[in-house]
């Protein structure tokens, strides 16, 4: 009974063979459902099994229409007995709907969806929810959720994501997802390789992967539902963290670098020209770093700090030990204000050190730092790319600049990368490859604002994490204030925005400075929205007539970027109209006004970022947030901000509010994407799921006792980490 020579019959089926089962061999699926389902990403059994319901309805809370109170929200099992639409008063639809659960009618009526019409055909059976009323003796309902579920007969009905596009249905999936299982499933079936080693299913008490198929996609009872739930989740995180760890290993095993000396001339200086102690969190990091330096082993580590919690010290600190070696840093940043912002900061920090030079009279040179971005002169960029190769230049900061072809470094040492979640594993990569030197340089990634504990571990699980959880001392808490305003400042201004521009002229006329922040450099036909070019001329002759103004954003050049920035500094300008472009980077201690017009419009990432330019020095600084919360969303954004200056506790709110996609970003790709495990609602399992992968790994280097696993890990890895992590 052979099939082929190299499927063995008899063995359960492994996801690699699921996914090379195209779903057009299964009963059903005809070309027109096949390109619904191509539409919707389901091309293979694989994703088809893994493409999970939305939610389910359970029949056993179904009502006959006949017993529903007034007023009362139920679930009836109907069919469609007649269908109408018309127009009603100021061009708006609506559309009646007779139904009947075969014992009594119920008229449901729809305004402005005139696509319910099409929707709920003569014939076709739907589940609905809503709230009964009685009107003239007729039991109706408007408006009520509306499942189409076919001919169902289950007590559970899954409910899959559908969408109008693709033309498939919730009740085609049912169909074609049942046909897949029982192709698989015993009797019929060879059944599904359970990937997870014997002894976690026991101490977890799993269901094994045919049961969570069947118990996810076809459940008896919702108690079968969440034990699938469980054992699918902790499957999901688990392979993820394994290849993480794996990864993790596998460097530590395979790559040799620089075994630098901590603590050496420059360090030392360094810490002594500084005006302040270091806090304990930025020693401890500091430790941490070294510790890692000065193994042969590179390091890979993460970085997470609060905004004004000092990450830029560590670095520093961190890329002079590599100078104090003979070597050479790179500081990569994602955009070129940053990358500028970064280099004025830390030639101003380091601006009077020197390097020994035996090649001198004085047996020294000062420190050399350079910048190379993409705005950087043609003979600029010339003459630092030649100095970096003849290891001329210490510190080098950029862009990605840093990663293109003809850039070379003689001895690259530490790389620094600045990544707002912007940069992928394979630019860290690539930087790292940027030297000459046989010996591979550590690597240290700053996060621009925190990300939660569990995010970190899933996003940067192959780094060690050093967290600086202290903000250094004598700062006053910052006061934030919610103005309920449109940010245009168009129309009458409430009495709270009255109060906000007399509080600012107070603040100026006891010297201090302020920033204010608009969504947009200039006029925008579309929307009402501040712009910082009308907000800046408005306030000139308006609200803060007689101040010193200026305006700042992205489209100037650079030398007027520059100049009006050093005015800013200097205490020249009291005022500085700006767009996000002081989002990070920015240090003015005497600026302690920070006032973000229509705030609604930004993250809670951001508007942290924007609120801890203020704050950083000896006054009393206060934030307000200008803006109309036209969703529920917006509305806990800007509430977050007003009751914690915490950027871990906020992290964990976007985290909930947002979902895990913003996080994840472009570092989680294709097949790694989390199907059922959510970051926010399974941050235990997360845990969980790292520590039994760090166990797992430690104990079977190589995974060449679990096969199974090990194939799986090469069907959600790319080509490269698959050969790195399994082959090498
Ligand atoms: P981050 O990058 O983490 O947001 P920065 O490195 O830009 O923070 O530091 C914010 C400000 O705090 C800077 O002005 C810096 O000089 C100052 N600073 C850093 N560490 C200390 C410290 N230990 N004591 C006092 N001020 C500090
Ligand atoms: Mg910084």
């Amino acid at each position: 009974m052979a099939d082929s020579a190299d499927t063995d019959v008899t063995a359960p089926i492994s996801l690699g063979e699921l996914a090379a089962m195209p779903v057009t061999r299964l009963k059903g699926v005809g070309d027109k459902k096949a390109k619904g389902l191509a539409k919707a990403e389901i091309e293979n059994l694989f994703d088809l099994m893994t493409f999970y319901p939305r939610r389910y309805l359970d029949r056993t809370k179904e009502r006959k229409i006949a017993d529903m109170l007034e007023d009362e929200e139920a679930t009836v099992l109907v069919e469609v007995k007649r269908s109408n639409s018309r127009r009603i008063r100021g061009g708006r639809v609506m559309v009646n709907v007779t139904v009947t659960d075969g014992e009594s009618d119920l008229e449901i009526t729809f305004f402005n969806q005139a696509w319910r019409e099409r929707q709920l055909g003569v014939g076709r059976q739907a589940m609905l929810h809503g709230k009964l009323t009685v009107f003239r003796g007729k039991r109706q309902m408007a408006n009520p959720v509306v499942d189409l579920v076919g001919n169902k007969t289950g007590r559970i009905i899954p409910v899959y994501p559908q969408s109008e596009k693709s033309g498939i249905h919730s009740w085609d999936l049912v169909e074609f997802v049942a046909e897949a299982l029982r192709r698989s499933l015993p009797p019929v079936g060879r059944g599904l390789v359970d990937p997870l080693p014997m002894e976690l299913l026991d101490r977890y008490d799993f269901v094994d992967r045919g049961a969570a198929m069947q118990g996810i996609h076809a459940p008896e009872s919702m108690a079968e539902v969440s034990e699938a739930r469980r054992r699918l989740v902790f499957e999901e995180l688990f392979r993820m963290q394994v290849a993480l760890v794996l990864r993790k290993r596998m460097m530590e095993a395979t790559e040799v670098g620089l075994e630098h000396v901590a603590d050496g001339p420059l360090v030392q200086r360094f810490r002594e020209t500084l005006p302040f102690p270091l806090t304990g969190a930025q020693e401890r990091s500091i430790a941490e770093i070294a510790s890692d330096l000065q193994r042969p082993i590179p390091m890979h580590r993460l970085l997470q700090g609060d905004v004004g919690a000092g990450k830029t010290l560590v670095a520093v600190a961190a890329m002079l030990t590599a100078v104090d070696g003979g070597h050479q840093a790179a500081l990569m940043a994602p955009t070129e204000v940053l990358a500028e912002q970064h280099a004025a900061g830390i030639r101003a920090l380091l601006g009077d050190l020197s390097v020994p030079d035996v090649g001198t009279l004085m047996g020294e040179r000062p420190l050399k730092i350079e910048l190379l971005t993409n705005r950087t002169s043609t003979p600029e960029r010339k003459r630092i790319l030649s100095e970096m190769l003849l290891g001329q230049t210490d510190l080098v900061i950029g862009t990605h600049a840093l990663i293109q072809d003809k850039v070379q470094f003689d001895s690259l040492g530490v790389v620094v990368i600045d990544e707002q979640h912007r940069f992928g594993v394979e630019q860290r990569a690539a930087l790292r490859e940027k030297t000459r030197g046989e010996l591979l340089p550590d690597v240290l990634v700053m996060t621009a604002t925190p990300i939660p504990r569990t995010a970190a571990m899933t996003v940067y699980g192959d780094l060690d994490v050093s967290v600086l959880d202290e903000l250094p001392p004598g700062r006053t808490p910052i006061v934030t204030q919610w103005v309920q305003a449109a940010g245009s400042l168009e129309g009458d201004a409430p009495l709270e925005l009255e109060a906000m521009w007399s509080e600012i002229r107070e603040q100026v006329a006891e010297g201090r400075q302020v920033y204010i922040v608009c969504p947009l450099i200039g006029e925008s036909e579309k929307m009402e929205v501040a712009s910082a070019e009308e907000t800046y001329e408005r306030l000139s002759f308006v609200e803060l007539e007689g101040l010193s103004l200026g305006l700042l954003h992205g489209r100037m050049d650079s030398d007027d970027k520059d100049a009006t920035m050093q005015r800013f500094r200097d205490g020249d300008l009291d005022v500085l109209v700006a767009t996000t472009v002081i989002e990070v980077g920015v240090d003015v201690p005497n600026a302690t006004v920070m006032v973000i017009l229509d705030a609604d419009r930004f993250g809670i990432a951001q508007l942290h970022q924007l609120r801890g330019r203020v704050g950083r020095g000896v006054h009393q600084s206060t934030c307000w947030l200008v803006g109309e919360a036209t969703t529920p969303d917006g509305e806990s954004r800007l509430q977050a901000l007003v009751d914690s200056t915490d950027g871990f506790e906020l992290a964990e709110v976007d985290l909930d509010l947002r979902g895990e996609g913003s996080i994840m970003g472009e570092r989680q790709k294709g097949r790694n994407d989390l199907r059922l495990a959510s970051l926010r609602r399974d941050k235990e399992v997360v845990m969980q799921a790292r520590e039994e992968a760090i166990k797992l790994i430690d104990a079977n280097a190589t995974l060449a006792e679990l096969p199974e696993l090990a194939a799986e890990l090469e069907l959600f890895l790319d080509e490269e980490d698959a050969e790195f992590l399994l082959k090498g």
